[in-house]
């Protein structure tokens, strides 16, 4: 069984407890405990796989902090700023620009990983600070998928962008599987030239 692991991160009140609730439960019920972290967990069937989805919601206060573990932990990242808070969406950038760091602090893993960028709260867009096409700009710009939505009044839409984020990740690892199975395979063809002549030449 695949275990896949999501990070759902950004800037404080941007909706991020809203979302995980709404995926797990089709409901919004409005306010959401802030001040502890949550591992949540749900099975999975897709494209014939089962799999085993853990999300992590971190507590509001803990999103300044280094986020070295998450970049490590996670196979995937929602990213969520609110439309109506400019300051969320520059929150969210500095969190792409983190996640796609080369190899820095946290190792290649993260850099390389799934990011979904979403524009939550669009039932507000009357108030709307950030535009639609800059939020796609961010997203194509750093290699992340996007869109805009609201967990307050849409259930299929947010199943439909956390399922998508979940079909990125497992490509990611068919594509790591698939350089692991040719690494290994040129790493056997070296052996066998090296070792192979030597038999010969005896
Ligand atoms: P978090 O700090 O990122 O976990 O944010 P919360 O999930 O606690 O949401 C913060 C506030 O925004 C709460 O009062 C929610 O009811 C509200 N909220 C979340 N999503 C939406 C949305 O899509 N539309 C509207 N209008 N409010 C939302
Ligand atoms: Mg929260």
């Amino acid at each position: 069984m695949n275990d896949i692991k999501l990070a759902i991160l950004g800037g404080e009140g941007t909706g991020k407890s809203a979302l995980t609730v709404r995926f797990l439960t089709k409901r919004f019920i409005g306010e959401y405990a802030s001040n502890f972290e949550s591992i949540y967990n749900k099975h999975l069937c897709l494209e014939g796989k089962q799999l085993k989805l853990e999300i992590y919601d971190p507590c509001s206060q803990k999103a300044k902090f280094s986020l070295a573990n998450e970049l490590h932990w996670a196979d995937g990242f929602v990213i969520v700023y609110d439309i109506t808070d400019r300051s969320s969406f520059a929150f969210a950038k500095a969190l792409i620009y983190r996640i796609r760091e080369p190899q820095t602090s946290h190792g290649k893993r993260a850099a390389e990983s799934a990011v979904l960028l979403v524009g939550n709260k669009q039932d507000l867009c009357h108030v709307r600070e950030v535009g639609w096409e800059e939020g796609q700009r961010l997203a194509l710009d750093n290699r992340c998928q996007f869109c805009e939505l609201s967990a307050a009044e849409q259930s299929l839409e947010v199943e439909i962008m956390f399922l998508s984020l979940v079909k990125d990740v497992l490509a990611n690892f068919k594509l790591k599987e698939k350089r692991r199975a040719s690494g290994s395979r040129s790493m056997a063809k070296l052996i066998n030239n090296v070792f192979g002549k030597r038999r010969k030449s005896v």
